[in-house]
């Protein structure tokens, strides 16, 4: 018998409903008990779909109305005391608070979870941080599956990756100490859970696929030896990477199972193949939106499940909530790509693909004939469809000098030759892009979309909206002005939509966090750029006025993080497909007369790989990549880079690496700190530290912006110093942007005459 589980679905629904009810509730407009039903019947309609994929154990524990990781910190009594509130008796609306904030507290800080688009809401730890168990989340879920009639195995995350995931919030301590009082509660909620029936536990630590210090590591055995009293069988789970160096003591642990993920990391299933208890293999992917080729799978299988009989159990490689619902609601890429709507699939059938592995393992091949052949024709209609594989897109990579991303000429040359024809003052005057996406503005998109405006009618519109942007510049006497991004939906959308080889659902969400999703686009094919993109905005825009009209794209690295990437070919080479598509953009800008151009990059940082050792090869190629898509521009062409985070002090060799001429960055509130490690490091080309916060509403006093600015100047020579916000300004207001922008010039003009 082949085991099959699920560690957890999507939360969010098929169409978003949980989305929309949360925010209605918010609203007050829903009531707190039709919020509860139409989640229990989100979790029902989720159990269902994996008892019909056979599943032996569905998940319960996942379903959260938020984060999985507050849902955690409730449950431990580990929710900050700032707030006041009684873990033992949280209400809904305190958990939202917990997640949202109210009018005395901001809400828990928020951060990616490993290398996803999820964001769990960050655990905040003292040294006196006491913990006190509440176990009725995980048991209200399995309690009700059960009298579904349902087999359930609860999931949450390990005591060392949930002290791992957190912040230390207070002075002289590590939170790692708190495991010895952590562990009691941990044992406690285990218990509750095996008391009320649950046969196996999943216990997810998938810290360990990460640099863990070795303190970390060595706590380990003492920690599963303490939570092995429990009277439930653990499934110890591991996901985003390789654990294989840890298999040594891993097979080791006192738990009944090991889960690992072979869709990140084959290659790990060696260091395991001798374990004796029961090894799960995560074996189609819970990431990403392609169907797995269950021939092939079959093949590493059965050999599998010879050997280890019973002990092997299957699953997706980590929990389904990183994929969206349902691909058979794609009528329309059905319809317009029939080929590529038959190599994806989504979380639903992402479990019919497991039922049909297990029957094959269980039945043999024959009994799953059919499925298996529906497989093989999509597998192979993919290798060699044409709408993929573009030989003239490998060409021209192919093709390219070894110095293709490298600019003609040396930073101090450069800046010369574009000093010589920009003109501008010291302390040159920015924005990042985007202005107010007024009302008008979203609802012209919306009306063109929908055929109510024609595209004559639609481009009038941008057209007035972009004289409107430009002359608030004009009077607001900004230096570089930018044409405002109004026909813009979104940074990596509007590209895609233009791009050859992206492809768009309707409904492919994925939680990003609490009630807000995200559509990432599929990069399915070879990337190319049928016609300009941007030109024809950007012109126009320049057409308007004498000053300098900055052009604006969204970076290689950030279009490929953000998008569902194609896992046929390696991530490096999508990359560098996008930057050539960009090239063409960037070098028709040129010709059209616009020679500053921003390429934003925030995105960088994030697609950093879970462990150090393999920093290196990724800065190498996604610099590469950066580069290339400004191969073979003018020294007299400006390029300009953003970048909206502040911690990137550990990359900042491979920041300067992208010699871009001028990069802004968001400083403003960690009140600069940032610019002392540029400064240290000597970074070389132009820099624009954000001087105000634009994630706020307030507008910042002069006296502020000064007190930044003349920060700035301690450590960067005014000569390389530009003055910008810290971010686009699109989720802005135009009151608002307006009285920063004014304060913002005032303060330069200021220091200016200083100088
Ligand atoms: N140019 C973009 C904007 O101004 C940059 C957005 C971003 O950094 N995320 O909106
Ligand atoms: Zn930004």
């Amino acid at each position: 018998m082949t085991t099959l589980h699920f560690s957890g679905f999507p939360r969010v629904g098929a169409k978003r409903e949980l989305k929309f009810a949360q925010e209605r509730y918010w609203r007050k407009e829903l009531e707190e008990q039709d919020l509860l039903d139409l989640a229990k019947a989100l979790r029902t309609r989720n159990w269902q779909h994996q008892a019909q994929a056979d599943a032996d154990f569905v998940s319960v524990g996942d379903f959260s109305f938020y984060d999985h990781i507050l849902d955690l910190q409730v449950a431990t009594g580990a929710i900050p005391a700032r707030f006041g509130f009684d873990s033992q008796n949280l209400e809904l609306d305190q958990f939202f608070q917990l997640a949202r904030g109210n009018q005395c507290q901001f809400a828990l800080e928020m951060t990616k979870w490993f290398d996803t688009n999820y964001h769990y809401l960050v655990p905040e730890f003292h040294a006196d941080t006491e913990f006190k168990a509440n176990p009725r989340h995980y048991l209200n879920q399995l309690q009700e599956a059960q009298a579904l009639g349902y087999r359930a195995k609860p999931t949450l995350v390990g005591p060392l990756t949930f002290l791992w995931l957190g912040k230390e919030k207070s002075e002289g301590f590590n939170r790692l100490d708190l495991l010895p009082k952590l562990l009691p509660v941990y044992s406690q909620l285990l218990s509750a859970l095996a008391d009320a029936g649950a046969e196996w536990i999943q216990i997810d630590e998938p810290a360990l696929t990460q640099d863990l210090p070795s303190a970390w590591l060595e706590a380990y055995q003492s920690c599963y030896a303490a939570l092995s009293a429990v009277n439930a069988k653990l499934l110890f789970a591991t996901y985003f990477g390789s654990v294989a160096e840890h298999a040594p003591w891993l097979k080791t642990l006192p738990v009944e199972g090991l889960h690992i993920d072979l869709v990140r990391a084959p290659e790990q299933l060696d260091a395991f193949s001798d374990y004796e208890k029961v090894l799960s293999v995560g074996v189609i992917n819970g990431r990403n939106i392609w169907r797995a080729n269950l021939n092939d799978l079959l093949d590493k299988l059965e050999p599998l499940q010879a050997a280890r009989g019973d002990k092997l159990w299957l699953s997706t490689s980590c929990s389904l909530l990183h994929s969206p619902y349902d691909l058979s609601v794609e009528a329309r890429l059905q319809e317009e790509n029939p080929d590529l709507y038959s190599w994806l699939a989504f979380a639903l059938q992402k479990s019919e693909e497991l039922k049909v592995l297990k029957r094959a393992l269980q039945q043999g091949r024959t009994s799953v004939r059919a499925e298996l052949e529906a497989s093989r024709v999509a597998a192979e209609s993919r290798a060699a469809s044409k709408q993929i594989h573009r030989h003239e897109v490998g060409q021209r990579l192919a093709a390219l000098p070894a110095n293709a991303d490298q600019r003609k000429s040396p930073f101090a040359q450069r800046i010369k030759a574009q000093q010589e024809w920009l003109k501008l003052p010291l302390l040159p005057t920015t924005t990042i892009g985007s202005f107010p996406q007024t009302l008008e503005i979203r609802q012209a998109r919306a009306a063109f979309r929908k055929g109510d405006l024609s595209l004559e009618q639609y481009e009038r519109l941008m057209e007035k909206e972009i004289e409107f942007v430009v002359r608030q510049q004009e009077a607001l006497d900004l230096d570089v002005l930018v044409h405002g991004e109004a026909e813009r939906n979104d940074m990596v959308e509007y590209f895609g939509e233009l791009l050859e080889g992206f492809a768009f659902t309707k409904f492919g969400w994925v939680q990003s966090y609490g009630s807000r999703c995200v559509k990432p686009p599929i990069i399915f094919g070879d990337v190319s750029r049928p016609q300009a993109m941007t030109v024809r905005w950007s012109a126009y825009a320049q057409s308007l006025t004498k000053r300098v009209m900055k052009g604006m794209l969204t970076g290689p690295v950030t279009i490929l993080q953000w998008s569902f990437v194609r896992d046929d070919i390696r991530r490096e080479t999508v990359c560098k497909q996008i930057a050539l598509a960009l090239n063409d953009e960037v070098r028709d800008l040129e010709k059209a007369g616009i020679k500053v151009i921003q390429i934003d990059e925030p995105a960088i940082r994030e697609g950093l790989p879970l462990k150090r050792a393999d920093w290196a090869s990724y800065l190498q190629w996604a610099g590469e990549a950066f580069r290339l898509s400004y191969y073979g521009c003018e020294d007299s062409t400006q390029i300009h880079t953003h970048m909206c985070y502040s911690e990137f002090n550990d990359i900042l060799a491979a920041i300067a690496a992208l010699d871009a001429d001028v990069i802004t960055i968001e400083t403003s509130r960690s009140d600069m700190e940032l610019l002392t490690a540029f400064s240290a490091f000597k970074y070389p080309n132009d820099i624009g530290p954000g001087v105000y916060d634009i994630h706020s509403p307030r507008v910042p006093e002069q006296s502020e912006i000064e007190h930044l600015l003349r920060k700035a100047l301690q450590v960067i020579p005014a000569e390389r110093l530009w003055v910008n916000p810290d971010c686009g300004l699109k989720t802005r207001a135009w009151p608002e942007t307006k009285a920063a922008l004014e304060n913002m010039l005032a303060v330069t003009k200021k220091l200016r005459a200083e100088l």
